[in-house]
C-alpha cells in the first residue's frame, strides 16, 4: 500500500507549476547566451558563461516538489526543515509563497509544534536519521527531496559499515549533507566515521594509521568530525572513502590515494587491499560545473570571473577554488553585490565574512568569466550580467 504520509517522486503535478517556475527561475538572457556560445558583449564587457552551470538536476527536482507541494496543499501548513538548497534568492520565494523554515529562524517554527495534518519538506540534501525518525513520529506528511545522488553516498558509507570498515568522508563535518551521511552509517551496530575537511586533515589521519603523533591530540583536532567512542587505534584499521557530493573532486581523489598510500606503509600491499576501498561519490553535476570552468579558463583569456552562489553553498566554494588559481575571482551571493564598478562585495575562499573589492571592473574592453553553483538559477545570472552592462550605460534587451 502506499505510505501517504511519505513521497519521495513528487506528486505529478509538473505541468501545474511549470510555468511559475519559469517565471520564477528561467532566463531569456542566458538562454541566449547558451545559443551564441555561451557568451554575450555590451559596453566593451564580454561575457564569457561556462558551458555547465546553476540549477543541477537535484535542485531542479528539488525546487520542482517544494512547488507541487503547495500546489496539492493549498490550504495546509507546510514547513521546510531548513534551507531547501543553498541559495537565498529561493529560500526567501519559497517564504513568500507561505512555505515556512523550522530551522530557528526569525519568523521561523519549531518542530515541537507540528501538527499530524502539517506537511514538511525535506531538502536535497538529505537530513540525519534522528530528525527522519522524530518527524514520522510525529504524524506529518513528509515530502522527501534527497538528490539521488546523495543516497547514492549512503549506500556506500552503509556498505563500509556493514563490512566493518570506518567510513572515511571528504566533506565539512557540519554541512546538512554530511550530517545525514553520517547518520546513515550509525545506523549500523558497530559503524564508524571520520569526517576529513581537506588534504591538510587527510594527512593528520595517514599519520595516526602509521602511529605518528600523539593520539590524544588526534582525538581533540577531531572530536567534532568522528563517531561517539571513536578509537583511531582501532577504527583506522579499515577504511573506506566516500566523499560528500559537491566537493572538490580532485582533492577528493587526492585524499583516497594519500589514506590507501598509508595503509600500504602500514600494513603491507597485500594486507592494505583487504583493508582499503575508496568510491568517488562527487556527483556528476559538481564534477560537470568544476570540468566546464576549468575549460572556460584554459580556452578564455579572462580579466576576471565571478562566481555566482549563496555562501553557504560548498559546490561554489569549490568552483571559486579554481578559478582563483587562474584569474582574479569573487565569490558573489547576488547581483546585490556589484555596488558599483569600484565597489564590490564578496566572500572571500576560507571566510565566513564579506569582504570589498575595490576597482574590480576597470574601464576600457574587459573580459568577464561567468559561472554560478548547482542551487543558482538561471535568473541571478541575468541580474548579474544586466548590472554589470547597466555600469557600462548599456541595457540588454
Ligand atoms: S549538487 Fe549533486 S548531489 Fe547535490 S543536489 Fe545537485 S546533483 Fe544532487
Amino acid at each position: 500500500m502506499t505510505d501517504l504520509r511519505y513521497v519521495n517522486r513528487g506528486f505529478g503535478l509538473e505541468r501545474a507549476v511549470s510555468e511559475r517556475l519559469a517565471h520564477d527561475y528561467r532566463s531569456a538572457l542566458v538562454d541566449r547566451m547558451r545559443a551564441q556560445g555561451f557568451r554575450v558583449d555590451a559596453g566593451g564587457v564580454s561575457f564569457r558563461l561556462a558551458r555547465e552551470f546553476g540549477f543541477c538536476y537535484g535542485v531542479d527536482r528539488a525546487v520542482e516538489y517544494a512547488y507541487e507541494t503547495r500546489e496539492k496543499f493549498p490550504g495546509r501548513r507546510i514547513f521546510l526543515v531548513g534551507e531547501i538548497i543553498h541559495n537565498p534568492g529561493v529560500n526567501r520565494r519559497l517564504e513568500e509563497m507561505g512555505i515556512r523554515f523550522l530551522d530557528g529562524r526569525e519568523n521561523g517554527a519549531s518542530a515541537d509544534g507540528l501538527r499530524p495534518d502539517d506537511v514538511v519538506i525535506l531538502p536535497a540534501f538529505g537530513v540525519p536519521l534522528t530528525d527522519m525518525e522524530d518527524l514520522r513520529r510525529r504524524g506529518v506528511v513528509l515530502v522527501d527531496t534527497t538528490c539521488g545522488s546523495v543516497r547514492n553516498v549512503w549506500k556506500s558509507v552503509e556498505n563500509y559499515a556493514r563490512d566493518g570498515f570506518t567510513a572515511l568522508l571528504h566533506g565539512k563535518y557540519d554541512h546538512e549533507e554530511t550530517r545525514a551521511t553520517a547518520s546513515r552509517v550509525l545506523r549500523h551496530p558497530g559503524g564508524r566515521v571520520i569526517v576529513v575537511r581537506d588534504e591538510e586533515e587527510a594527512r593528520a589521519v595517514c599519520d595516526r594509521i602509521e602511529r605518528r603523533g600523539d593520539p590524544e591530540a588526534f582525538l581533540r583536532r577531531f572530536r567534532r568530525a568522528v563517531s561517539p567512542g571513536f578509537d583511531p587505534e582501532v577504527d583506522l584499521g579499515r577504511i573506506g572513502c566516500a566523499n560528500q557530493t559537491t566537493m572538490l573532486s580532485r582533492e577528493s581523489l587526492a585524499i583516497a590515494d594519500m589514506v590507501r598510500a598509508a595503509m600500504v606503509r602500514r600494513w603491507g600491499s597485500e594486507e592494505a587491499d583487504r583493508r582499503f576501498r575508496a568510491f568517488d561519490t562527487v556527483c556528476s553535476a559538481t564534477q560537470e560545473r568544476q570540468d566546464a570552468l576549468v575549460d572556460l579558463l584554459r580556452v578564455s583569456p579572462l580579466d576576471l570571473m565571478l562566481v555566482i552562489g549563496g555562501y553557504n553553498s560548498s559546490n561554489t566554494t569549490h568552483l571559486v577554488e579554481i578559478a582563483r588559481a587562474s584569474v582574479p575571482s569573487y565569490h558573489i551571493r547576488s547581483a546585490d553585490c556589484l555596488e558599483s564598478p569600484e565597489r564590490l562585495r564578496h566572500q572571500p575562499p576560507g571566510s565566513r565574512e564579506e569582504a570589498v573589492a575595490e576597482g574590480w571592473l576597470r574601464e576600457g574592453p574587459v573580459v568577464v568569466g561567468l559561472t554560478a553553483g548547482a542551487s543558482t538559477p538561471n535568473v541571478e545570472i541575468e541580474r548579474v550580467v544586466r548590472r554589470v552592462a547597466s555600469f557600462r550605460g548599456v541595457a540588454l534587451d
